[in-house]
């Protein structure tokens, strides 16, 4: 399954991307990818403050 499928409500900061989504249990997911290219950074969290503060954070050795 790719984060495209998975994701909706995509936004960006910097090169990472924040989506929602849902895990197998069906609760809410907000999920933060590291789009550089070699990064593979990836992470979720149970609200998308804590997404986006970790996209903002993220130190990416890419980018
Ligand atoms: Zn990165």
């Amino acid at each position: 399954m790719s984060a495209r499928d998975f994701f909706h409500s995509l936004s960006s900061i910097g090169p990472v991307q924040i989506g929602t989504g849902r895990d197998r249990q069906g609760r809410p997911r907000h999920v933060a990818v590291c789009t550089a290219e070699g990064c593979g950074w990836s992470s979720d969290y149970a609200s998308r403050a804590a997404a986006t503060l970790a996209a903002r954070t993220h130190r990416c050795r890419i980018a």
